[in-house]
């Protein structure tokens, strides 16, 4: 692109040039016309396809951003300075678009029009990259203690305002450890996942429980829930840490293939008004 815009110049150059005349008026208008050409040489948008001749032609239609997940993340810092540090740090690579302090004050540090990087690595059913479809928002935890109330109720109206915003799927609203499960924790065992399920952010399912049928496979339940299995164990710890946080076995017990048949079945709240699945039925 910037080859044909300086090809384009080149010519509009010469043209101008044959057109101009001699002379010092001739001299000036030639470099005022010079200037020209390079600023729109240099204004030309980046090549879109490196190595493949590409015409721009601008349209106007077309919008910001639109999110459709977010992200949960527990920062492992023991204070908010140290975490707004460590997520404004010029060589960090790591940011969030909202970082909640412990004390419930709200930071944002990135536009949400822009990709943030807080997922990293990251897949969730068929989304390959989490940083470019979601909002990333860190809560300041340490990972060995409760998320205090004013915290979580600050959360939850940032999620109100975001979902009033965007529209996002109930069950988008997810931690950082189900979209890298072999690589994360957070924002770990004490996130109060039912509570915001209770708010119609994220599947959630009550017991009693039903029990799954025989044939019930729950290693493809864990993939239509969204989970990547190519880690089996991985996954399962990730499941657990999110929706059976008081259960210790690491692979899957009678109990856990329940929540996933419900999960699969109910745990999908139709709008935020509806609260979570009760699978009693
Ligand atoms: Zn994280």
């Amino acid at each position: 692109m910037i080859q044909t815009a300086l090809t384009h110049g080149r010519k509009l150059a010469t043209r101008i040039w044959d057109f101009s005349g001699g002379g010092a008026q001739g001299s000036m208008r030639r470099a005022w016309l010079g200037g020209l050409v390079i600023l729109l040489a240099a204004c030309a948008p980046a090549p879109l396809r490196p190595g493949i001749p590409t015409l721009w032609r601008a349209s106007p239609n077309f919008g910001e951003r639109r999110p459709n997940f977010v992200v949960l993340h527990h920062t492992d810092d023991d204070s908010t300075e140290q975490a707004l540090r460590a997520l404004t740090a010029p060589y960090g690579k790591t940011s969030a678009h909202y970082l909640i302090g412990n004390d419930g004050a709200l930071y944002q540090l990135v536009d949400e029009r822009s990709r943030a990087w807080h997922a990293g690595l990251s897949k969730w059913g068929a989304d390959t990259d989490l940083n470019s479809s979601s909002i990333g928002i860190e809560l300041q935890n340490n990972g060995r203690e409760p998320f205090p109330e004013v915290q979580i109720s600050s959360l939850l109206a940032l999620l109100d305002d975001i979902e009033r915003r965007y529209g996002i799927p109930s069950e988008n609203f997810l931690g950082h450890s189900d979209v890298a499960p072999t690589r994360k924790v957070d924002p770990g065992p004490y996130f109060p996942w039912r509570i915001l399920a209770q708010r119609g952010y994220g599947l959630w399912c009550e017991p009693p429980l039903p029990d799954a049928p025989a044939a019930f496979d729950a290693i493809a339940a864990l993939q239509v829930v969204g989970y990547d299995v190519s880690d089996l164990a991985a996954a399962t710890r990730a499941f657990k840490l999110h929706f059976a946080q008081d259960q210790a076995p690491p692979e899957l017990t009678d109990s856990d293939k329940s929540l996933l048949y419900c999960l699969t079945r109910h745990g999908r709240p139709d709008s935020a008004d509806e609260k979570p699945a009760r699978c009693s039925e």
